[in-house]
C-alpha cells in the first residue's frame, strides 16, 4: 500500500481520494478504505436469515426487561435511517418506543413534515427536546471562528448526548440507533469530520471561542456513554438495521408510499445547518466533500454505481443562487453580518489538531477495538 502525497489520485472502485490526505492504494489502485471493507464489513452483508431472527430475539429480551412505559428509545431526526428505523421497531419488532426529537435550531421543512408523517403514521409517543438557542449559536460560532472543518460537531454532539443522558435519567435501558453498515461504511477521515463526541475538544474550543457559558447544552463525553453507561449503568446500544437488508433507495421508496415521507437530495440534508456546511462550506473552503464517502458506502454495497457517483460529484450540491440564499440564511439565523461571516471564510484553515482533544486516546480505544473484532471500519 502506498500514499501518494504530492498527486490527485482516485481510487478505482469506490470515489474516496487523495483528499484524504492519509489514504493509501495498492498496486492495482484500488484504496484501503475497499481493502478493509473486503476484510472486515463485507461479511456482515451474508447471512440474513441468522440476523433476522436474531434481531427479534434481542427485541423479546428487550420487552422483558423493560421496566418502565416505554421498551427503548430512538432519536428521529426525519432522514431516512432514523425514519425506516421508528417503522421497523415498531412494526416489525412490535416494541413501544419512545421518540426523542433534538431540536438543534436548524430543521428544514421537510425534516419537520417528516418527522410528523413517521409519529402520526406509526402512533408513537414523541418528545421534542429543544436545545437552547443561545448556547447552540455561542458553540456554532465558536467553531466557525475556530476555523474548525467540523462544524457539525455542536449539533452532532447535542443529538446523542441528549439521548444517552435522557435514557439515564428515565431509566430507560436500550437506545436503538439508525446507525448501519449498509450506507455508513465508510467513515470520513478525522481530518474531515472529528469525533463529536469529544468532551474536551468542544471545551477547549468554546473557551477559546464562545463569548457565554454553557449552561444547559448537553454534554456526554465519548468515554462516559462507553463506559460508565454501558458497565455501569446497563445502557445497551444496539443498531437494529444491521441485522435486515436495508437499502436506502428502496428505504426512502417505502417510506414515501407507506407515510407520503418526503425525500432529500442528500444524506443528513435534514439540517438546514448540515446542507449548508457539507454541500458549501466544507468543500469550498477545505476542499473535503463529504459526498465521496457516502457515495463509496453506497458504492461498495452494490447501492450505486460508481459512475453515477463521478457525474454527480461533478456537478456542485448547490447552484449560485441557492449558495446565495443559504449563505444569507444562515447569517441572519446566526445573526452575524454576511461579511462577517465572509471574513471567517478567507481566514486560515485549521485542524482538530489544534486544539486540545482526547484524540490519541480515543484512537488507542479504537485499535483495540479494531484488534479485537468489535469495530470493522476504518477511523483514522
Ligand atoms: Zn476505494
Amino acid at each position: 500500500m502506498k500514499n501518494y502525497s504530492n498527486k490527485y489520485v482516485i481510487c478505482k472502485s469506490c470515489v474516496m481520494d487523495s483528499s484524504d490526505s492519509k489514504i493509501q492504494f495498492d498496486e492495482n489502485g484500488n484504496c484501503d478504505y475497499c481493502q478493509n471493507f473486503k476484510k472486515k464489513i463485507k461479511k456482515n452483508f451474508e447471512n440474513f436469515n441468522v440476523k433476522n431472527q436474531k434481531i427479534f430475539r434481542i427485541a423479546t429480551e428487550i420487552k422483558k426487561q423493560s421496566k418502565t412505559k416505554y421498551d427503548c428509545l430512538i432519536g428521529l431526526s426525519g432522514g431516512v435511517d432514523s425514519s425506516y428505523l421508528a417503522y421497523f421497531i415498531k412494526r416489525e419488532l412490535k416494541l413501544n418506543p419512545l421518540v426523542i426529537h433534538v431540536d438543534t435550531g436548524w430543521n428544514s421543512v421537510e425534516s419537520s413534515g417528516n418527522i410528523e408523517k413517521i409519529v402520526d403514521g406509526l402512533d408513537l409517543v414523541l418528545e421534542t427536546v429543544v436545545i437552547p438557542w443561545r448556547e447552540m449559536r455561542d458553540l456554532q460560532l465558536s467553531f466557525f471562528k475556530a476555523q474548525h472543518p467540523n462544524l457539525d460537531i455542536p449539533q452532532d454532539h447535542a443529538i446523542f448526548a441528549t439521548l444517552y443522558n435522557y435514557a439515564i435519567k428515565n431509566n430507560i435501558k436500550y437506545i436503538l440507533t439508525g446507525g448501519n453498515f449498509s450506507t455508513e461504511c465508510i467513515r470520513e477521515p478525522l481530518e474531515w469530520a472529528y469525533h463529536a463526541s469529544d468532551v474536551r475538544h468542544i471545551k477547549d474550543i468554546h473557551k477559546k471561542f464562545g463569548e457565554s457559558e454553557l449552561k444547559k447544552f448537553p454534554l456526554c463525553d465519548i468515554f462516559t456513554y462507553k463506559i460508565y453507561y454501558r458497565f455501569f449503568k446497563g445502557l445497551k446500544v444496539i443498531q437494529p438495521l444491521n441485522y435486515i437488508k436495508f437499502n436506502k433507495e428502496e428505504s426512502m421508496e417505502f417510506l414515501k408510499n407507506q407515510f407520503g415521507w418526503i425525500k432529500y437530495e442528500h444524506k443528513h440534508y435534514e439540517s438546514r445547518f448540515t446542507k449548508f456546511y457539507e454541500g458549501y462550506w466544507l468543500l469550498k473552503k477545505f476542499g473535503y466533500d463529504k459526498r465521496k464517502a457516502h457515495f463509496s458506502s453506497l458504492i461498495l454495497t452494490g447501492q450505486m454505481k460508481r459512475e453515477e457517483a463521478l457525474i454527480k460529484l461533478s456537478k456542485s450540491p448547490f447552484d449560485q443562487q441557492e449558495i446565495e440564499n443559504e449563505f444569507n440564511f444562515v447569517c441572519k439565523k446566526l445573526d452575524i453580518s454576511e461579511d462577517e461571516l465572509k471574513n471567517i471564510m478567507a481566514k486560515r484553515n485549521k485542524s482538530f489538531k489544534d486544539y486540545n482533544s482526547r484524540y490519541h486516546i480515543i484512537q488507542f480505544f479504537v485499535k483495540l477495538l479494531r484488534f479485537l473484532g468489535i469495530e470493522h471500519r476504518l477511523i483514522r
